[in-house]
């Protein structure tokens, strides 16, 4: 597979996104340029007593809507331009559901399978610590992303309250409900994914998105399968890393989940079919949630796709030479960056709780939650449609103006 550089990636789509919006070339450099990288040392002490010192990094990419929000992954593959294109992103994804936060991410290179629980802690309390002067719930707001979680989380807040003298939930999100974490979390983007599918079908006046397909039955996958079941979709066929299965009469998503947890694979659920990867992609339905791996959906799959709707759960699914071809088949892609953004909306409203101290219930949030992504969802569509481009650009057009008009607002100083 061709190594895409994120970074190039990022730049190109604001460009694209600046020559619609005719944005003054200063200005679409300045938007170009995260604001700051911190890059640290981050020296500690392995089991065996030696010392081995880590490079983490964060990337602050721009802050005129509000603090800096994004995840911190721990990966061996972590780099820095991954990790400043992750941190522009976040400026448009938290801009096109309109929670006012700028972009941020923060990333160490490691293996964290190769890490004990004690290594993990050490080498995650020394980042936290690193990073702390530029972090805070008014600065900069981290979350989880890939192999890390709420245990990182409750581990980063713990430090910087005992450097700051006071527990302070706000600085971080994903944390445990025992410390401020928010309900719905863990449903987030299964569900937003799930709202963008209903609104979208209600655009192309499709009465019934009965049959859906779902490339991914992991976080993402699952919650987006058990909510369109619960609005009236059927889920025909999924997948995961050993294979897909279909079964053209409906598959029962609370069944799948159980049989997946005790065989490690939905391959073999009674009832159903064993199918291709490019069959899965290809079958003929009404809804196409890729929510696994990126470049999934690439030319020679995007001629061939026979669905409505694509929604990506999944971060980068298709190539942006299938993106032309799709749109160009009258097929709506609804773009990664608005249909997985559920997680940032719970985010944003964690840290609402957290800086409020008090607590909203499960239905509460999503309701909450449901009216930022549909919003979203909505705002994308319209700019899509005045100016004749597919919702990938549209959302671009709809994030960059957001960020320029608070630009606008506050003016350049000093
Ligand atoms: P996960 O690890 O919970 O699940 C991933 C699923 O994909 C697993 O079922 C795995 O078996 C399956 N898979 C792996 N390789 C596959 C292959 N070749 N073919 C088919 N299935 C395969 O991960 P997740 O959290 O659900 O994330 C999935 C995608 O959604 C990722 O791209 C992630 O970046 C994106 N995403 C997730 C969240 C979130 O909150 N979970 C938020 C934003 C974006």
């Amino acid at each position: 597979m061709v190594k895409i550089d994120p970074w190039k990636n990022a730049l190109k789509q604001l460009d694209d996104a600046a020559k619609i919006l005719k944005i003054d070339p200063g200005v679409h450099d300045m938007l170009g340029t995260p604001k700051k990288i911190l890059i640290v040392a981050l020296p500690v002490k392995m089991d065996n007593g030696k010392i081995k010192v880590f490079t983490g990094y964060r990337s602050q990419h721009n802050d005129f809507r509000g603090p800096h929000k994004g995840g911190i992954r721990y990966h061996p593959d972590v780099t820095i331009e991954e990790v400043k294109a992750l941190s522009m992103w976040m400026t448009w994804k938290c801009a096109i559901v309109d929670v006012p936060f700028g972009g941020g991410k923060g990333g160490i290179i490691c293996d964290p399978k190769k890490l004990s629980a004690g290594e993990k802690e050490r080498l995650t309390r020394r980042y936290a610590y690193a990073i702390s002067e530029i972090i805070g719930p008014g600065k900069d707001i981290p979350a989880p992303d890939v192999y890390t979680t709420g245990t990182e989380m409750a581990q980063i807040m713990d430090v910087y309250s005992v450097m700051h003298g006071q527990g302070e939930p706000a600085v971080i999100t994903g944390k445990p409900l025992s410390i401020g974490g928010s309900q719905a979390r863990n449903v987030a983007t299964g569900l937003g994914v799930a709202y963008c599918v209903r609104e979208a079908a209600r655009k192309i006046g499709m009465k019934h998105y009965e049959n859906i397909v779902i490339q991914g039955f992991g976080n993402a996958g699952t919650f987006a399968a058990e909510y369109l079941e619960k609005m009236g979709g059927r889920i025909i066929a999924v997948s995961d890393s050993k294979g897909s299965i279909i079964n053209p009469k409906g598959l029962d998503t609370k069944k799948v989940i159980e049989y997946k947890k005790k065989k490690g694979t939905v391959v073999g659920y009674p009832g159903s079919k064993k199918i291709t990867t490019e069959q899965l992609l290809t079958t003929p339905c009404d809804v196409l949630i890729p929510a696994a791996l990126e470049n999934q959906i690439t030319p020679e799959i995007a001629k061939k796709i026979k669905c409505k709707i694509i929604a990506e759960a999944a971060n980068g699914p298709t190539t942006p030479e299938a993106d032309d071809i799709l749109f160009k088949r009258g097929i709506m892609v609804i773009p990664d960056i608005l249909a997985n953004s559920g997680g940032v909306c719970i985010s944003y409203l964690e840290w609402v709780q957290n800086l409020q101290r008090y607590y909203w219930t499960f239905d509460e949030v999503a309701k909450k939650m449901e009216e930022h992504i549909v919003r979203g969802f909505n705002d994308t569509y319209n700019l899509a449609k005045k100016h004749k481009v597919d919702l990938r650009k549209g959302s671009m057009v709809l994030a960059v103006g957001r960020v320029l008009d608070s630009f606008n607002a506050r003016g350049l100083w000093p």
